[in-house]
């Protein structure tokens, strides 16, 4: 049984990221949209306050980094129910997203490249790495979907990985402290070869290529990177050295079934924006959308509003189940991708239909609402497109796997 209200120990945690949604995300919304690759320093300050708070512990697991915590913890409620780090991230970065999911893809301490490290790192690691600002790289120009295509290579020289290949694609790769790089222990090995391994962003061999131009999320820094020789202690390959058949890549690619509730999350934050501004817009328009009629009986604006309020109700509760099956040990893959294939689609399809509700007003730059229709569509796209996503339903509802399925 699933308790669908804000767990009450969490509320301190949502009214504080609605504080900085407001104050600081919105209040800087178009600024670093207009800005592409200027950092917005406003985050900087933000940063501190955050490392306060965390070590006060009033914002413990509000960020990418807490996901997984939860995982394997004994602590759990009198009812058996357990609302931990996964719920607390899903409820922090859904309210964040909400005042502008470009800033906080750049902020200080959320790369998701914290969740692979919470996922498998060992003690001394996380001592090391804790904390820190993490990316996470594992596109490259011929595996997107299919990371098993990995090219990039990891060859252990004495105490060192030597990295080569090539990264694309990588959300705040320019600023974080950390990335976490996918690469192949021995490509003839295939998936079980595949291991993922912390680098300095300041390593000399981490060659910074480009940043993207892009259509939303323009806050964000995306970077491609090439290693070239690129030596790192062998202590920091996350996990296991050894190359397990079957094993290695099923371990990696557990990380998803933490992040993907996250970025759903993220999709119905940008979507709550979007239909709190119609609804306002609407109401200023004169059209009020009455809840004790049903559909048919209101004027067709405030009709098409509550259709898509259901459908972001829906895309909610989805994402709410994946996050909290993963705080209570549940194997949770396929909500994890039910999730973020309802919640990418469904935010993608409302901010679109806000904008054509609005007509000129939605469509111009006066409000908001042109933005998160651009800002929303890399939701549905990275952790896995909403193609990826149906096909991971699909094996795990007729029991194929990944090479009867394609
Ligand atoms: C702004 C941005 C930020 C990103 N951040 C990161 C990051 O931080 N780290 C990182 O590693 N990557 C990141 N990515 C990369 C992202 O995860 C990939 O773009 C995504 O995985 C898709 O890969 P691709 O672009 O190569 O498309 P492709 O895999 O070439 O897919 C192209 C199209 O084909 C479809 N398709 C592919 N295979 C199948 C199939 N088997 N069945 C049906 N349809 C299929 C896809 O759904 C898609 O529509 C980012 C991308 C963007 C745009």
């Amino acid at each position: 049984m699933i308790n669908l209200e804000t767990p009450r120990k969490f509320e301190f945690l949502v009214s504080q990221a609605h504080q900085v949604a407001t104050e600081i995300f919105r209040a800087n919304s178009r600024k670093y949209d207009r800005d592409e690759h200027t950092y917005p320093k406003e985050l900087d300050m933000l940063a501190a306050v955050i490392d306060g708070m965390n070590e006060g512990g009033a914002l413990r697991g509000a960020g990418a980094g807490g996901v997984g915590e939860g995982n394997g913890s004994k602590r759990k409620s009198r009812d058996g129910n357990r609302n931990g780090s996964n719920i607390a991230s899903l409820l922090g970065l859904t309210e964040l997203s909400w005042g502008d999911v470009g800033l906080l893809l750049t902020m200080p301490r959320q790369g998701l490249g914290q969740a692979a490290i919470a996922a498998v790192a060992d003690d001394e690691q996380l001592e090391r790495f804790g904390g820190k600002w993490a990316a996470m790289a594992i596109t490259e120009p011929e595996a997107g979907s299919d990371s098993a295509a990995i090219r990039t290579t990891a060859t252990l020289e004495g105490d060192e990985y030597v990295l080569n290949g090539e990264k694309i694609f990588v959300t705040a790769g320019d600023r974080a402290e950390l990335i976490v790089v996918w690469a192949t222990l021995d490509r003839e090995q295939g998936r079980a070869a595949i291991k993922s391994f912390v680098v300095e962003r300041d390593n000399p061999g981490l060659i910074l290529e480009r940043l993207e131009h892009k259509l939303g999320i323009r806050a964000s820094d995306t970077a491609d990177f090439r290693l070239e020789n690129c030596r790192i202690p062998k202590d920091n390959l996350l996990g296991s050295p050894e190359i397990e058949r079957g094993r290695g890549f099923a371990g990696v690619m557990q990380t998803f079934d933490n992040t993907r509730p996250l970025v759903a999350g993220m999709a119905i934050g940008v979507a709550r924006a979007c239909l709190e501004r119609t609804r306002e817009l609407l109401s200023e328009a004169g059209v009020e959308v009455d809840y004790d009629l049903p559909p048919h009986a209101q004027v067709a604006a405030a009709s098409e509003l509550i259709a898509m309020e259901s459908d972001w109700e829906a895309a909610r509760l989805l994402t709410m189940q994946a996050a909290w099956m993963a705080d209570n040990n549940k194997p949770n893959s396929l909500q994890a991708s039910m999730a973020k294939a309802k919640a990418g689609r469904t935010a993608t399809d409302i901010a679109l239909r806000c904008v054509a509700l609005c007509g000129s007003i939605g469509y111009g730059e006066r409000e908001l609402l042109e933005k998160w229709a651009r800002d929303v569509k890399i939701l549905d796209l990275f952790e896995g497109t909403q193609q990826i996503q149906l096909l991971i339903v699909a094996r795990h509802l007729l029991g194929k796997t990944s090479a009867e399925l394609k």
